[in-house]
C-alpha cells in the first residue's frame, strides 16, 4: 500500500514513515472486533472499569512520553501536551468510578410489576478522530464507550498515526484483551465502506463540517448512528462592566490555547463600546505575554499550527478579512506552519474571520455598542458549539441563557470540556453528545423491559 511521510511541523524533520492497512487487514480487524464483543460485553462492569483505572495509571506514568509524541507530530507546546495526558488520565477515572451506576437499570413506575429500561452495548463503534488533541479526543470517546462494552475501531488524522498506534499499545498495556480497541490506518474510502459494513453498528467523528457532511451521509445511507463533533465558532461576549482586571487572562487563553486549533475556542471577540479601549490594551498586552517558539520547550506556550496548508488557509482567511476593512494591530506573519498571534478589529460579520471558523491564533474583535447588540452578533452563527459571556451582573446573564443557541453556555469562564458535564453542538457544529451520562449513553441499546 502507499506509504506517507509524518513530518514535524516545527523543524521540518520527517519523523516516521507509514503504509496505509489494505482492505484485507483492515477487514481482519474488524473480524477480531466482533470474535471478541460477546466476551467482552458479558465481562462483569467492575473489571472493565478496573482495566480503565490501569489506563488512568499508564496515562500518568507516561505522560512525558506522549506528550513529546504530540508535539513531534502536530507542533503542541509540551506542557500542554502534559496537561492533556492528565485530562485523559481524568476522563478514565471519572467513568471508572462511576460507569456502574451510570449503566444502571433505569427502573420506570408503569401497570407493569416491574419495568426499567436496561443499557446494552451497541457492537463495534468506529472512531474517526482528528490531530488537534490526539489523545484526548480518543480517550474520551474510548473511555465511556468501551465501559459500556462496545468495542472500537479508531481510524485516526493521517498526521498523528504514532499517536494513534501509541493509544492503541496503551490499552493493550493495561490489560484490555486484544481486539477491543483497534487502531486503522486508513483512506476516505475506506471509511465509507467500514461505515456500510453490517459489523460497524455506529460511528462517532470529531473534525471538519466538510468530513461531518460525507460521514453523516453514508452513515445515514446505511440507517446507523452518528454523533457529530464539528467545528465551532465561540463567541465571546464582553459587557460593559466585565471583570477585566480578573479574567483578561483566561478570555486570551480562551483564543490561544493549543495555539488557536480548538473547535471550543473563543474565536469572535463581541465588546461593548465602553469597555472597549481597555479591553483592547489588556488583550494586546495579554497575548504579546505568551511565549512564542519551539514547542519541546517547556515555556512556550505558542508553537506552530499542526500543517502548513492549515497555516496557508488561517492566513487566506486573515488576507481575505483585511481586504474587507478589518485592521490589523498585532501578528499577521506567516512562515512555514507558523503564524504568529494575531489581532483584528474592525471586524464585521460578512468578513471570513467572523463568518468562518479561524482554527488558529487570531482574534477577531467587534466593538458593539450595547448588550443586546453584543447577544444578537454573538448568536448570529451558523456555528452553535458554545459561547462565554464576562459581566458582573449575573442575574441578566443568566436571563441569556434561553437566548443562546448553542450547546454550551459559560458566564464568566472559557468554554472548556469536563468529564462530569456533557460536550457537543448545534447547528453545524453537529449533534450528539460526548463525556457525561449523556456519553456514556450514546452508544447503548436504551431497551424497554416490561414485566407483568
Ligand atoms: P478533517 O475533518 O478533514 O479531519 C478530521 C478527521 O476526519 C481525520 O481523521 C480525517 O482523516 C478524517 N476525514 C476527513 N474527511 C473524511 C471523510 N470524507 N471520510 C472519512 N474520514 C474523513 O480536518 P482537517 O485536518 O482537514 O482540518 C480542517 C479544518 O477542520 C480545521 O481547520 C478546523 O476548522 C476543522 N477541524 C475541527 C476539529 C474539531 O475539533 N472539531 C478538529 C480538526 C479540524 P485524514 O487525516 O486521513 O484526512
Amino acid at each position: 500500500m502507499k506509504d506517507y511521510d509524518l513530518k514535524n511541523p516545527y523543524t521540518g524533520d520527517t519523523i516516521a514513515t507509514y503504509n496505509l492497512d489494505d482492505s484485507k487487514s483492515i477487514h481482519s480487524k474488524l473480524k477480531k472486533a466482533l470474535e471478541i464483543q460477546t466476551s467482552w460485553a458479558n465481562m462483569e462492569i467492575e473489571d472493565r472499569c478496573q482495566l480503565l483505572t490501569n489506563v488512568a495509571e499508564l496515562l500518568i506514568e507516561r505522560k512525558e512520553e506522549y506528550a513529546k509524541l504530540m508535539t513531534q507530530e502536530m507542533g503542541k507546546p509540551i506542557s500542554q501536551g502534559v496537561a492533556e495526558i492528565e485530562k485523559c488520565a481524568w476522563v478514565c477515572d471519572f467513568y471508572a468510578l462511576n460507569a456502574e451506576d451510570l449503566l444502571a437499570d433505569e427502573l420506570i413506575d408503569t401497570d407493569a410489576d416491574e419495568s426499567f429500561i436496561s443499557h446494552d452495548p451497541l457492537g463495534c463503534i468506529l472512531a474517526v478522530m482528528p490531530w488537534n488533541y490526539p489523545f484526548w479526543q480518543v480517550l474520551r470517546f474510548a473511555a465511556p464507550t468501551l465501559t459500556a462494552g462496545n468495542t472500537a475501531l479508531l481510524k485516526h488524522a493521517k498526521n498523528v498515526t504514532g499517536c494513534s498506534l501509541a493509544i492503541e499499545q496503551l490499552f493493550l498495556d493495561a490489560g484490555y484483551p486484544e481486539g477491543c480497541f483497534q487502531s486503522i490506518k486508513s483512506g476516505h474510502e475506506e471509511i465509507e465502506k467500514l461505515i456500510a459494513h453490517e459489523g460497524i453498528k455506529a460511528v462517532t467523528l470529531t473534525g471538519s463540517e466538510k468530513a461531518g457532511r460525507s460521514i453523516a451521509r453514508t452513515a445515514g445511507e446505511n440507517l446507523k448512528k452518528s454523533v457529530l463533533e464539528l467545528g465551532g465558532n465561540n463567541a465571546c461576549i464582553i459587557w460593559e462592566d466585565a471583570d477585566l482586571d480578573q479574567y483578561i487572562s483566561t478570555m486570551a487563553t480562551a483564543r490561544m490555547q493549543n495555539t488557536g486549533q480548538s473547535c471550543i475556542a473563543a474565536k469572535r471577540f463581541i465588546v461593548c463600546a465602553d469597555i472597549y479601549d481597555n479591553f483592547i490594551e489588556k488583550f494586546t498586552a495579554e497575548i504579546k505575554s505568551f511565549k512564542v517558539g519551539d514547542p519541546m520547550d517547556k515555556d512556550t506556550f505558542i508553537g506552530v499550527m499542526a500543517r502548513e496548508d492549515l497555516a496557508e488557509e488561517l492566513q487566506k482567511q486573515v488576507q481575505d478579512s483585511i481586504d474587507m476593512g478589518a485592521e490589523v494591530i498585532l501578528g499577521n506573519e506567516r512562515n512555514g506552519a507558523y503564524f504568529s498571534p494575531t489581532i483584528l478589529t474592525n471586524v464585521t460579520k460578512e468578513m471570513p474571520v467572523f463568518k468562518e471558523e479561524t482554527f488558529g491564533p487570531v482574534a477577531a474583535i467587534t466593538k458593539v455598542a450595547n448588550r443586546e447588540e453584543a447577544i444578537q452578533l454573538a448568536t448570529n452563527s451558523r456555528f452553535g458549539l458554545g459561547s462565554m459571556l464576562f459581566t458582573q451582573d449575573i442575574d441578566s446573564a443568566m436571563d441569556m441563557i434561553s437566548q443562546i443557541p448553542d450547546g454550551a453556555f459559560f458566564i464568566n469562564d472559557m468554554v472548556k470540556s469536563d468529564p462530569r458535564l456533557p460536550f457537543g453542538g448545534t447547528k453545524a457544529s453537529g449533534y450528539g453528545r460526548e463525556l457525561s451520562r449523556e456519553g456514556i449513553l450514546e452508544f447503548v441499546n436504551k431497551k424497554t423491559v416490561y414485566i407483568k
